[in-house]
């Protein structure tokens, strides 16, 4: 059975089993959850983050170094960053047409008493800018930092291309620990079905239903907008730009995708998802190592939309009317809030409290969805890692158009 089905039927399983838990046997959650569903979601998180440094080091320094040219990954960021933006902004757009038209926040009755949400201090996208160039690298590494980390290996790939024969010894090394790093990936993905049950048995047995029910409209919009946006704006891209056939796209990186969604985490997939889209969608280890980490780093279109609709939604409970200035405010700061949004578990909702505030709502408010975030958490890390394959593929056509158009002209 290939793997990628073998995870499916593990999703699967994992979901109806804590339904049934859920529904059927509660008290036996807590012990079942504790010493199987936890343990087997953890060592396969475990597993893949263990890569995650190595590899986008490896990756984005050989990468770079593969370039040969400075100019090249000028052009490249250049079309890289357009993509993440554009689509953040299309992102946003989808989710607060969705929320404008079902209404979501008019329907049943919201709690808005006993709501309450703690704002963490979420970090002020400028100041993580500012600090992009590492002090100390072992330090980045050491916390992951991975826009600290994409800056330093960057440099050092650029350092290997300059001094040519020079590092030619580091060259291989790099390109030995890549190799390395790519078998590793595939050897921890066989672990990936018990992985994916687990996580998912923890996460769905763990839902409250009553919750559920009461945001089912909330939820219903934050699905249908995730599903236009992959469908229209990344099948659409895909097709249009890269003229590749979308259904080949999306079946090609499922595997990834089930692994994003099972993980909630872009960046603890990155080492799936470079390794899927070079194999399966034939993206050049050059691209990909580039703009699957910074993507992981700063595109979140899955946290965009989760937060235009949750404004919205959020504005309808409270019975707060947005001008058309307050919906541009919302546009901008969504856009600001997704790329500083960490691709970790549940961190698209803490940055929601800059955008609620950018436009006078109540941050008490995100009590409300907070129970159900879990759920639609994973959905939307689906998406967002979705959005870093699209941009790789679209950026990867663009390149090998130019290669075979400067070959045409050449000869
Ligand atoms: N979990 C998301 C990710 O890792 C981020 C978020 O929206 O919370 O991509």
């Amino acid at each position: 059975m290939k793997l990628s089905t073998k995870i499916i039927i593990a999703l699967i399983a994992g979901a109806v089993v804590g339904v049934l838990i859920n529904a059927f046997a509660p008290s036996a959650f807590a012990p079942l959850d504790k010493y199987l569903f936890t343990p087997l979601g953890q060592i396969f998180l475990s597993l893949i983050k263990m890569l995650v440094v190595p590899i986008v080091f490896f990756s984005i320094t050989l990468g770079v170094a593969g370039l040969g040219d400075p100019k090249k990954l000028g052009r490249i960021g250049a079309k890289t960053v357009s993509y993440f933006l554009v689509t953040t902004t299309i992102a946003i757009i989808i989710g607060l047409i969705l929320a404008y038209a079902i209404k979501p926040g008019t329907f049943g009755s919201f709690d808005t008493k006993n709501a309450s949400f703690e704002a963490e201090k979420a970090p002020p996208v400028g100041e993580t800018f500012l600090n992009m160039i590492p002090v100390n690298p072992i330090q980045a590494m050491a916390e992951g930092n991975m826009l600290q980390l994409i800056v330093f290996s960057i440099f050092i790939g650029f350092g290997i291309t300059m001094l040519g024969s020079k590092t030619k010894g580091l060259y291989n090394l790099l390109e030995q620990g890549n190799e390395l790093m790519m078998y590793l990936v595939n050897l921890v993905m066989k672990f990936a079905p018990y992985g994916t049950f687990g996580l998912l048995a923890t996460a769905v047995g763990s839902q409250g239903w009553e919750a559920i029910k009461a945001m089912g409209l909330y939820m219903i919009v934050v699905v249908l907008a995730l599903f236009i946006h992959s469908i229209v704006t990344y099948g659409g891209s895909v097709a249009l730009m890269a003229r590749r056939n979308p259904i080949e796209f999306f079946k090609g990186f499922a595997p990834a995708m089930t692994v994003g969604f099972s993980t909630s985490s872009s960046n603890a997939t990155l080492p799936i998802s470079m390794n899927v889209a070079q194999k399966n969608l034939r993206v050049p280890e050059s691209i990909s190592s580039f703009v699957q980490p910074l993507g992981a780093t700063i595109n979140m279109d899955g946290t965009a939309i989760m937060q235009g609709v949750a404004t919205i939604f959020i504005a309808q409970v409270y019975g707060v009317d947005l001008s058309l200035g307050a919906l541009v405010t919302v546009v901008l700061t969504a856009v600001l809030a997704s790329i500083g949004t960490a691709g970790v578990p549940g961190v698209g909702l803490i940055m929601l409290a800059m955008v609620l505030s950018s436009v006078g709502l109540p941050v008490a408010g995100i009590g409300l969805i907070i129970g159900i975030d879990r759920l639609l958490d994973m959905l939307r890390t689906s998406v967002n890692i979705t959005g870093d394959a699209a941009c790789a593929v679209i950026v990867a056509e663009s390149e090998a158009k130019r290669i075979d158009k400067s070959v045409t002209q050449s000869a």
